[in-house]
C-alpha cells in the first residue's frame, strides 16, 4: 500500500480581499517542486478569482464549507456546486468553528460531504475535540465517533482526506504532543480502515490547530500525518511556504 501523498491546505477563514491575490500568487511562486499537494481555501467572494489568478500552477483552490443541498431557498449559503463552477477543486467541510457556531451535527457534515462529491469536489472532513472532552479522557472517542458519523459511505473509492484538529489548538499557539497527535492519528486510520478497507490507509490524515513554521517539521513527520490545515499562517506566503517547505 503506498503512502498518502501529503495536503497542506491554507484556511483563509473570513479574511482576504482583492489584495490578498497577490499574497495567493506569491504562494504559489514559491511551491516549487514540493512533495505535497497544496491547496489555498480563501473566502467564497475570491475563489473564481483566485482559481483564474492560480490556473497553471501546482496550488489548488478549495470552498471552506458547501450547503448539503444543490440549491434552493437557502440565503447566504454557497452550494457545492457553486464552489466547482467558480474553480474549486476540494471543499472543507465539518470545521470546528461550524460545527460549534452554526451548530453542525454529524449528519449535516455526512451530507455536506455527499453534495460535494456530487459536485466532484474533494472533501477535507475535519474533526477534533474540545479541551473539555480531552481533560475528560475523551479525545479518542470522540474523534473516532466524529469520523465514523461524518462520513458516509459513498466516500468508498473516492479522493478525499481527514483533518485532525483539536479545538484548543486552533488559533491558540498551543498543540498537543507529538506522541498525542499520533495516538489520535492512529486512532482515526483504524477507523477509516473499518469503514472503507485496506484502500482507507492511502488516505491523508492531516494535523490542524496552530501549525507555523518553527512546528511544522516534527509535525509533519509524526507517524500517520499526511499533511496539514492552515489557519492563521496561511495568510502570509512567507509563513506558508515555511510550512510546505517543512515537508
Ligand atoms: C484552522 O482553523 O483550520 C486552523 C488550523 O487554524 P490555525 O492554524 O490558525 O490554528
Amino acid at each position: 500500500m503506498t503512502a498518502p501523498t501529503p495536503l497542506i491546505a491554507g484556511n483563509w477563514k473570513m479574511n482576504g480581499a482583492s489584495a490578498a491575490l497577490a499574497e495567493a500568487k506569491a504562494i504559489a511562486d514559491g511551491v516549487g517542486d514540493c512533495p505535497a499537494r497544496v491547496a489555498i481555501c480563501p473566502p467564497a467572494t475570491l475563489t473564481h478569482r483566485m482559481s483564474q489568478a492560480l490556473d497553471g500552477s501546482k496550488v489548488l483552490v478549495g470552498g471552506q464549507d458547501a450547503h448539503w443541498d444543490d440549491a434552493g431557498a437557502f440565503t447566504g449559503d454557497i452550494s457545492a456546486e457553486m464552489l466547482a463552477d467558480a474553480g474549486a477543486k476540494l471543499v472543507i467541510l465539518g470545521h470546528s468553528e461550524r460545527r460549534a457556531g452554526w451548530r453542525e451535527t454529524d449528519e449535516m457534515v455526512a451530507n455536506k460531504v455527499k453534495a460535494a462529491l456530487r459536485a466532484g469536489l474533494e472533501p477535507v472532513v475535519c474533526v477534533g475535540e474540545t479541551l473539555e472532552e480531552r481533560d475528560a479522557g475523551k479525545a479518542l472517542q470522540v474523534v473516532t465517533g466524529q469520523v465514523r458519523g461524518s462520513l458516509p459511505q459513498e466516500l468508498a473509492g473516492k479522493t478525499f482526506s481527514i483533518a485532525y484538529e483539536p479545538v484548543w489548538a486552533i488559533g491558540t499557539g498551543r498543540t498537543p504532543t507529538t506522541p498525542d497527535i499520533e495516538e489520535v492519528h492512529r486512532a482515526i486510520r483504524a477507523t477509516l480502515v473499518e469503514m472503507f478497507g485496506e484502500a482507507a490507509r492511502g488516505v491523508p490524515i492531516l494535523y490542524g490547530g496552530s501549525v507555523k513554521p518553527s512546528n511544522a517539521t516534527e509535525i509533519l513527520h509524526a507517524a500517520e500525518v499526511g499533511g496539514a490545515l492552515v489557519g492563521g499562517a496561511s495568510l502570509k506566503a512567507a509563513d506558508f511556504l515555511g510550512i510546505i517547505r517543512a515537508l
